[in-house]
C-alpha cells in the first residue's frame, strides 16, 4: 500500500536533486569557505550563488540574508537581536498568541529580563487587526513580530497592513514567514518586512539551515559569537553542504511554485468540500480563503485526535493534531485555544498538510478510509474515557 504523508508544514522530504547537489560539498568541495586557497574559494563561490538565490526568492540584496540553522534560530536572533540592540531606545514588543513557539519562547525570556510583551487578540478564524496594532503602540515599542501565515491552520495574516504601520511609526517589524517562502510569493518590501524568518526544511531543503533576512539598517545584536562569518552577526563555520541545498530548494521553489500553488489549493478545497460530506460534526479551523494552499485543520467532536492518528497510521497515512514540536505534549494547543474552541475540541483537531508528492486519488483514498477511522478511535475514546471515570471514582 502506497504510504501517504500529510504532515508537510512539520517537514518536507528532501527533493532529490536538493540531495544531489549538496553531496559534492561533503566529499570533493568540502573546504571550509573562509580559507583562501581552491578548495576555500570554491565552496564560497557556491555559498555567496546560494545567497544569491534565496534574496532573489524574496526580493532582498544578496547581504541582506545571514544564514542560521533554521526558523527557530532566526526567529530567536530577530526577536533578542532588535531587543539587545534598542534596549535604549524602548522594551515593548507587539506580537500575538497564535506566534509558533519560536518567537513565544524568546518573547517570554526577554519577559523576566524587563521587557514587556503585548499579546494581541487575534479573531476566531487567527486573523490579527491591524487597527489593534496600531493602538497597542507606545513609544517604549521597538519590535513588531507577527507571523506571514500559522503553521497550525494555515491563516495569512494582513501582513503588508502592518508592515506599513510599523514602517509609518518607526519601529521595527518581523514575520515568520517559514510557513510562506518557496509556497506562495513572498517579497520583502511588498510586506514591508524588516526582518524574516525563512526554513529551508520546510520546502523540499534540508533540515538544519535557514536565513533571517534582514533590511540594510536593521540595529540587530550579533547572536552567536565568534569568528567573523556572516559579517560576525552569525559566527562558526558555514554550513556548506545545507546553504548549497537550501539555495537549490529556492531554485526548484521559484520554478514550480504557481503551477504548485494551483495544484495544491484545488486539492486542498476537494478535501474540505468532502469531509462534511463524510463525517457529521466536523468543523472547519482558520480562516476559509485567507489560507496556505496545502492547509486542512479541523475538529472533529466525537474522537480525540491522537486515536485517530494511531488509527490512520495502520492504514499508512500521516498527519498531525497540532504542530510537529507539540505532537509528544498532551496539552492542548495553544493557537486553537486562543481561536475559541475547548480544550477538548482543541484535542480533537487534526491538521493535514499536502505536499508535492499528494495525488488526488491520495485525497480520495483518505476521504474514504476516515469514516471508518474516525469510528474506531470514537468508540476507543468512549472506553477510555469510562475507564478514566470507573479509576476516578474508585
Ligand atoms: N516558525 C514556524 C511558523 C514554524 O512552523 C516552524 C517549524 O515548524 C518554525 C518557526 C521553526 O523552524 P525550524 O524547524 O527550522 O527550527
Amino acid at each position: 500500500m502506497n504510504r501517504i504523508y500529510l504532515d508537510h508544514a512539520a517537514t518536507t522530504p528532501t527533493h532529490p536533486e536538493v540531495v544531489k547537489a549538496m553531496l559534492p560539498y561533503f566529499s570533493s568541495a568540502f573546504g571550509n569557505p573562509s580559507t583562501l586557497y581552491s578548495y576555500g574559494q570554491e565552496a564560497r563561490k557556491a555559498v555567496e550563488e546560494a545567497r544569491n538565490k534565496i534574496a532573489s526568492l524574496i526580493n532582498a540584496q544578496s547581504e541582506e540574508i545571514v544564514f542560521t540553522s533554521g526558523g527557530t534560530e532566526a526567529d530567536n536572533f530577530a526577536i533578542k537581536g532588535v531587543a539587545y540592540a534598542n534596549e535604549h531606545k524602548g522594551n515593548h514588543i507587539i506580537t500575538t498568541p497564535i506566534e509558533h513557539h519560536a518567537v513565544l519562547e524568546p518573547c517570554k525570556f526577554l519577559e523576566k529580563r524587563g521587557f514587556s510583551v503585548t499579546y494581541l487578540p487575534v479573531d476566531n478564524q487567527g486573523l490579527v487587526d491591524p487597527q489593534d496594532i496600531k493602538n497597542a503602540i507606545t513609544d517604549k515599542t521597538i519590535l513588531i513580530s507577527i507571523m506571514h501565515a500559522n503553521n497550525e491552520v494555515g491563516t495569512i495574516e494582513p501582513i503588508s497592513a502592518i508592515g506599513k504601520i510599523a514602517k509609518d511609526r518607526g519601529i521595527i517589524f518581523h514575520t515568520d514567514a517559514v510557513q510562506t517562502v518557496g509556497h506562495i510569493p513572498v517579497d520583502v518590501d511588498k510586506l514591508g518586512a524588516d526582518l524574516l524568518s525563512i526554513s529551508a526544511h520546510k520546502f523540499y531543503g534540508p533540515k538544519g539551515i535557514g536565513a533571517l533576512y534582514v533590511r540594510k539598517g536593521t540595529k540587530l545584536a550579533p547572536f552567536i559569537h565568534g569568528g567573523e562569518q556572516e559579517k560576525g552577526q552569525r559566527a562558526g563555520t558555514e554550513n556548506t553542504p545545507g546553504i548549497i541545498g537550501f539555495g537549490k530548494a529556492v531554485e526548484i521553489a521559484m520554478q514550480e511554485m504557481t503551477k504548485e500553488r494551483t495544484r495544491l489549493s484545488h486539492l486542498r478545497d476537494k478535501f474540505i468540500k468532502g469531509l462534511p460530506e463524510q463525517i457529521e460534526q466536523i468543523q472547519l479551523n482558520g480562516h476559509p480563503t485567507k489560507r496556505l494552499p496545502n492547509n486542512v485543520n479541523v475538529t472533529i467532536d466525537s474522537a480525540r485526535a491522537d486515536l485517530v492518528l494511531l488509527n490512520l497510521e495502520t492504514e499508512w497515512i500521516y498527519a498531525s493534531s497540532g504542530s510537529a514540536c507539540s505532537s509528544s505534549n498532551p496539552e492542548p494547543s495553544h493557537v486553537l485555544l486562543t481561536l475559541g474552541l475547548s480544550p477538548e475540541q482543541a484535542r480533537s483537531s487534526l491538521r493535514f498538510t499536502l505536499g508535492r508528492e499528494t495525488t488526488e486519488s491520495d485525497i480520495e483514498r483518505v476521504l474514504e478510509v476516515l469514516p471508518r477511522i474516525i469510528g474506531k478511535a470514537t468508540v476507543m475514546s468512549e472506553l477510555l474515557e469510562g475507564l478514566a471515570r470507573r479509576s476516578r471514582c474508585c
